[in-house]
């Protein structure tokens, strides 16, 4: 293996969601810049269109925008979505599930059911209906890679991290669930990121007394996320991956 990025993602066509800010802003334009086809599936519509300006301006390929808010998404909406991308390109090559919402740091006991639920919709029942309804045009790439983002609390949940450490758990259950579904049957590569501590507004407010001067940037993530979304992978299926094992691995 090697930590060199791919050098072009020319022909692929690959979804970020939580494109607008943060990792998968910066997930978004670096696979633009290596000439992926990206959609932009985010909440915020001028986060999305700032960015859509931004790749289009650098000369990279044109990317989609689809607003959504994955609180309140359908099946309906999904399925919308999937004929429009039908349409248009016919296919995914990757997906990135990277949007997500913290909820709030609080003991069990004293947490709200309400908030269970917006932080189990969001992190983890909508990349459920997502990889669901898009499976077909993911199964129709010959190199497909879906990611899913993790975080340290999601391989061991942490006390008072309540439903953001429970969905995370969960999602990487999924992830591993359909790693070993497609094992033997699909060439679909499926993969779990931890980004770990990075510079961006979840990570304020999740640590508010920290220097964010002393925490990686988003950049930084990027040659791994350039590797798993990519073709240069070395058929890696089914992993956990953070960037510093990573980088370890490479060495
Ligand atoms: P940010 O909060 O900076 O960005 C999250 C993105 O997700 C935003 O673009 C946000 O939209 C979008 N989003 C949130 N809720 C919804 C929704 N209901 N519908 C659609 N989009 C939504 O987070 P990070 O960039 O820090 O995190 C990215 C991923 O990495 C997350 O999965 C996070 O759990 C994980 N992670 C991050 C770590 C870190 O240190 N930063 C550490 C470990 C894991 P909007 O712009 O509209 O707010």
């Amino acid at each position: 293996m090697t930590n060199k990025p791919p050098q072009d993602f020319k022909d692929r066509i690959v979804m970020v969601t939580g494109a607008g800010d943060g990792i998968g802003r910066t997930a978004a334009k670096t696979l633009a810049d290596h000439g992926a086809t990206v959609i932009l599936l985010g909440r915020t519509v001028s986060k999305l269109e700032s960015l859509y300006d931004e790749i289009c301006q650098s000369g990279a390929p044109e990317p989609g925008i689809v607003p959504m808010d994955l609180l309140t998404t359908t099946e309906e909406v999904i399925n919308e979505m999937a004929a429009a991308i039908d349409q248009q390109y016919s296919r995914l090559d990757g997906i990135l599930h990277n949007a997500s919402i913290l909820g709030t740091r609080i003991p069990f006991a004293s947490s709200s059911l309400n908030e269970w639920r917006d932080v189990m919709q969001v992190n983890f029942i909508a990349p459920v209906m997502l990889t669901r309804l898009l499976f077909p045009l993911v199964e129709r790439s010959k190199d497909a890679s879906v990611v899913f983002t993790s975080s340290s609390v999601g391989n061991k949940p942490r006390a008072y991290w309540s439903a953001y450490a429970v969905s995370k758990y969960a999602l990487e259950g999924l992830a591993l669930l359909l790693a070993d579904e497609l094992e033997n049957t699909s060439p679909i590569r499926v993969n779990i990121v931890n980004p770990a501590a990075t510079r961006t507004a979840m990570r304020a407010a999740a640590y508010p007394a920290e220097d964010p001067d002393t925490v990686k940037t988003p950049d930084e993530l990027m040659p791994l996320y350039l590797y798993l979304l990519g073709t240069d992978h070395q058929g890696e299926h089914g992993e956990l991956f953070d960037p510093r094992s990573w980088e370890a691995r490479d060495r």
